[in-house]
């Protein structure tokens, strides 16, 4: 068991290693090089809006094992609500169509056998196709192992993947397509329902992570950016934060919790994820009329999911790279326009903001799934984390949790 753990990296996947390593009595510290934990996955107070924001909607499934149980140890399930069942309402607006998609809440896909809780227009053997899908075979574009068309795949497959996955499915990996699948529509609904953090992310996610380590001996410091790893005879020995050195003692461990494109600068010869996938959330100051959903997904617009939140209405575009170009009042107006299709808004856009992740997540695809590396370094002392390395998910809080978990587990060895 090591004596202290260092930490780079505050993020969930940092964060989660932290408290795996608390919760078994090992003290910790990890270095963030800004001044808030969080990452990819924060609040923070928006001055032109007027509101706190997080930098993205996130949502969890039911299935999402790994992130309720950190949720449950650092006590902040219930800053988060789940849906009772696994109801998605959308609403088709090429079709000026309404529909719900009811994955019910039992363990097998019943669901696609009743023409009431599927998509309009499908057929229970279009789901089917699926199973294909579920067969091991060599990673892969999915399109090369599913048909990515028809209504099933447009109203249903791929508007969950492409949240799931941030990467068109079609060109997506199929491993990682099937990862999705496996934990979540192949399980049935009880593993879909919708989790949502209405009070914010870092209420959720970070505040109560930072606490539960404050209580454990655990210790954060922020503003510190690690440029360098110190190295003597393949164990890391110090970490140099350009205004000196911190020395990692012989019994101490390093877990790296940094995003890819970080790890390979401090490490260069480390093979990683490079490409990446955008998402642009905007957030509009208005109380929801009645009857908005919670969360409602929309075809054939240029939002994919909308949120109706006590005091503000968010919407979600993932794989956005396409919309960067735009100015961000054009991107606003887009989806302004999306949401008074489906609600009874004022035409004049309330006040707003529009937050654009240009490398939200590494690109789902085969060759990028290919450059994930392991948990283990060349270093003997050195772990990484983070939701790039293997999990074998995509880019989640799911993957980021696991992967945390994983890197504690793997110095606890040494
Ligand atoms: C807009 C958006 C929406 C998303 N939606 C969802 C969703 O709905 N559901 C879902 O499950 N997932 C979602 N995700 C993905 C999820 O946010 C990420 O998978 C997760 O937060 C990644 O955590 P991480 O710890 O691996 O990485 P990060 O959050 O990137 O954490 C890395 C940390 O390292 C710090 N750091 C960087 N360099 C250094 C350095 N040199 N020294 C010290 N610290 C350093 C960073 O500041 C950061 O705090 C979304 C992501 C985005 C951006």
């Amino acid at each position: 068991m090591p004596q202290t753990v260092h930490i780079i990296g505050a993020g969930l996947a940092g964060l989660a290693a932290a408290v795996g390593l608390a919760a078994r009595g090992v003290a910790t510290v990890i270095h963030e090089a800004t001044e808030q934990a969080g990452g990819r996955c924060r609040s923070y107070d928006d001055a032109a809006s007027g509101m706190r924001i997080d930098n993205g909607t996130h949502i969890l499934l039911s299935g999402n094992t790994a992130a309720l149980g950190f949720l449950r140890t650092i006590g902040a399930i219930a800053l988060v609500t789940g849906a009772p069942t696994a109801r998605f309402a959308f609403a088709d607006l090429a079709a000026g169509q309404r529909w719900t998609l009811d994955l019910g809440a039992g363990r097998l896909p019943f669901w696609a056998f009743d023409r009431h809780r599927r998509a309009p227009g499908t057929r229970a053997r279009d789901y089917l196709a699926l199973a294909r899908l579920m067969w091991p075979a060599p990673d892969q574009p999915l399109d090369r192992i599913i048909n990515c068309g028809g209504p099933a795949y447009e109203q249903v497959v791929r508007p969950f993947l492409l949240a799931a996955l941030n990467t068109d499915p079609a060109e997506s990996s199929s491993d990682l397509a099937r990862a999705v699948i496996r934990e979540s529509i192949a399980r049935g609904g009880a593993a879909c329902r919708p989790y949502l953090a209405p009070r914010g992310l870092s209420a959720a996610f970070v505040e109560p992570a930072v606490a539960y380590l404050k209580a454990h001996a655990g210790a954060i410091r922020f503003g510190r950016q690690l440029r360098r790893l110190v190295i003597v005879a393949e164990t890391v020995t110090g970490l140099d934060f350009g205004d000196g050195i911190v020395t990692v003692g012989p019994d101490d461990a390093v877990v790296l919790a940094v995003p890819p494109y970080v790890a390979r600068s401090i490490i260069p010869q480390l093979q990683a994820p490079d490409a990446f996938r955008a998402i642009i959330n905007a957030h509009f100051r208005i109380v929801p009329p009645p009857g908005l959903e919670p969360m409602l997904g929309v075809l054939n617009g240029t939002t994919e999911w909308i949120f109706a939140f006590e005091d503000r209405i968010s919407a979600t575009i993932s794989g956005a790279d396409r919309l960067l170009p735009l100015p961000r009042d054009e991107i606003a107006r887009m989806i302004w326009h999306d949401i008074q299709s489906v609600a009874k808004v004022p035409a004049e856009l309330p006040p707003w903001q529009i937050v654009r992740e240009r490398r939200a997540t590494f690109a789902a695809t085969p060759s990028q799934n290919a450059k994930r590396p392991g948990v283990r370094t060349a270093w003997r002392n050195l772990a990484l984390a983070g939701d790039w390395t293997d999990t074998g998910l995509p880019a989640t809080i799911e993957s980021a949790v696991r992967s945390g978990t994983r890197a504690a587990d793997f110095v606890m060895r040494l």
